[in-house]
């Protein structure tokens, strides 16, 4: 009986992750081919310039032709080793190195041309997210509760509420009008630390004073993505609110997402819980 559970949780588990990471192809495929027009483009500039460098100096030409094939080796070796750890879900050794480039090369790039090409910061955000999370998955470990933070945005209470959680999230009297009542009840039953932000600063001051291992994140796209690359290496499962009202008010979470999230890096835990 116990094994059917396991089997049914961990087909529910992997049902719900495959969700979670389909969209990334969006992002993948796009940092791939600005990742092709740059190489074209600045190979293009570099023989228009090159004959002028080497009047100048033999030595200067070499070196920046060198630096440029330098630069785009890393970049091709970074692309093709996050393709094989998101599709394979395997981790790789230097899979951060490869990760370090395309956050802080290939994703401004992508993000801008992107937009260039028609397509919405929305969609780009969001499937950049897809991305991480299948990466953060294939290079996780397990955790133990206190190494682990759950980081929620504040418009997800509700407007009408007047408890200050963002104090303390424990003050919430779980009425059922938002979610985080339901959210308490998980980190409490996980004990899990659980904290609301009001913005970016207040967030990077929780992750300061907590020095979590490992966190869930629930924001909307933007802040998402900000988080998330600011805060890299730690590694941040990013799980994007809905708002069925508009942005910034009353947004809501899938919390059965966060409790997936969480039994598969407490699966010791969840499973004694069970
Ligand atoms: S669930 Fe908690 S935070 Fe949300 S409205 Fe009710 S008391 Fe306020």
């Amino acid at each position: 009986m116990l094994s059917i559970l396991v089997q049914e949780l961990s087909l529910e588990r992997n049902l719900i992750m495959a969700v979670d990471t389909d969209k990334k192809n969006l992002f993948l495929h796009l940092a791939t081919l600005m990742l092709v027009l740059m190489m074209i483009i600045t190979t293009l500039l570099w023989w228009f310039v090159s004959p002028r460098l080497h009047e100048i100096s033999e030595f200067l030409a070499k070196l920046s032709l060198t630096a440029l094939r330098l630069f785009y080796l890393i970049l091709i070796f970074s692309i093709i080793l996050v393709y094989i750890i998101c599709y394979t879900g395997k981790n790789i050794l230097i899979a951060r190195f490869a990760m370090r480039a395309i956050i802080r090369i290939l994703y401004p790039i992508t993000f801008n041309l992107g937009i260039l090409f028609g397509i919405s910061r929305d969609a780009i955000r969001e499937s950049f997210t897809h991305f991480n999370n299948a990466f953060i998955r294939a290079v996780i470990n397990k955790y133990d509760p206190e190494e682990i933070l759950i980081l929620l945005p504040h418009c997800l209470q509700n407007t009408a509420c007047r408890i200050r959680v963002t104090v303390d999230v424990r003050n919430c009297a779980a009425c059922g009008r938002c979610d985080i009542g339901e959210l308490c009840e998980l980190s409490k039953k996980y004990n899990i630390h659980m904290a609301i932000a009001t913005g970016g600063t207040l967030a990077r001051k929780i992750i300061v004073e907590r020095r979590p291992k490992f966190i869930i994140a629930v924001a909307c796209g933007r802040d998402m993505v900000e988080g998330l690359t600011e805060v890299f290496p730690i590694p941040v499962y990013g799980i994007l609110n809905r708002q069925p009202e508009g942005p910034c008010i009353n947004t809501r979470v899938s919390v059965e997402k966060i409790k997936t999230v969480l039994t598969d890096i407490l699966q010791e835990h969840a499973e004694e819980t069970r």
